[in-house]
C-alpha cells in the first residue's frame, strides 16, 4: 500500500531489502559495523566485501568505540542494486518499548533520513529496525518509525520515496494497521 505526504511517497510492501532499487538502503546494524545476523548479515553478504571494508573505516577514523545507538552512517551499496546502504543501530528492547527505547528507534529512522539529504538520496528503503534479533514490539515499533518519517518529510521535505520493506506478512500487516491509524 502507498500513500503521499506533501511530496513523498510512503509505500509499505512485503520483501526482501536487498533487492530494493532506490538510492539507498537501511541497514539494521549493531554498533560494531561488523556485520551480523538477521537483515545485516543479509545486506553484507549480497552486496559484498566493499561495505565491510568502508565499516572498518569508519570504525577506525570516526567510531573506535563502535556507532551508537540512534545514530547513522552511510557506505558504498557494493554489489546491491541500491548505490548506498545507510548503517543504523536501534535500540534493544527486550520485549519492553519505553520512552528510552522509543526516543532512539525515532532517532534512528530520523539521522537515516537526515544522512540520506545530506547525501542528495531521494529513494529510500528501510527494514524493520529492532524488531528482529532487538526484540522490540513490531505495533509500537512501526508507530515510532511512521512518526519519525512523518516529522522529516513535514520538516525537510526533501525525499522523494520512503519504502518499508517489511519480510514477513505478519509484520506487513502490523505496520499496515499502525499506518491506518497515522
Ligand atoms: P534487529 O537486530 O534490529 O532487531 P533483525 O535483522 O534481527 O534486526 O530484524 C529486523 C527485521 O528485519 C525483522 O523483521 C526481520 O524479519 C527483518 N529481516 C531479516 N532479513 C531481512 C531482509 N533480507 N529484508 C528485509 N527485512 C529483513
Amino acid at each position: 500500500m502507498e500513500i503521499k505526504i506533501n511530496n513523498t511517497k510512503i509505500i509499505l510492501k512485503i520483501g526482501d531489502i536487498t533487492e530494493e532499487d532506490t538510492q539507498a538502503i537501511v541497514n539494521a546494524a549493531n554498533s560494531t559495523l561488523m556485520g551480523g545476523g538477521g537483515v545485516d548479515g543479509a545486506i553484507h553478504r549480497k552486496g559484498g566485501s566493499a561495505i565491510l571494508e568502508e565499516c572498518k573505516k569508519i570504525r577506525k577514523e570516526k567510531y573506535t568505540d563502535g556507532l551508537p545507538t540512534g545514530e547513522a552512517v552511510i557506505t558504498t551499496g557494493g554489489n546491491l542494486k541500491a548505490n548506498y546502504v545507510i548503517h543504523t543501530v536501534g535500540p534493544i528492547c527486550s520485549g519492553s518499548f519505553k520512552e528510552r527505547e522509543e526516543k532512539l528507534l525515532y532517532n534512528a529512522y530520523y539521522n537515516s533520513l537526515r544522512l540520506a539529504k545530506e547525501k542528495g538520496i531521494k529513494s529510500i528503503s528501510f527494514p524493520s529496525i529492532s524488531t528482529g534479533a532487538y526484540r522490540c514490539p513490531v505495533d509500537k515499533a512501526a508507530k515510532t518509525a511512521f512518526k519519525a518519517v512523518i516529522d522529516f518529510i513535514k520538516n525537510e521535505n526533501y525525499i522523494e520515496e520512503i519504502r518499508f520493506v517489511l519480510f514477513t506478512q505478519d509484520v506487513y500487516e502490523r505496520y499496515k494497521e499502525a499506518f491506518n491509524e497515522i
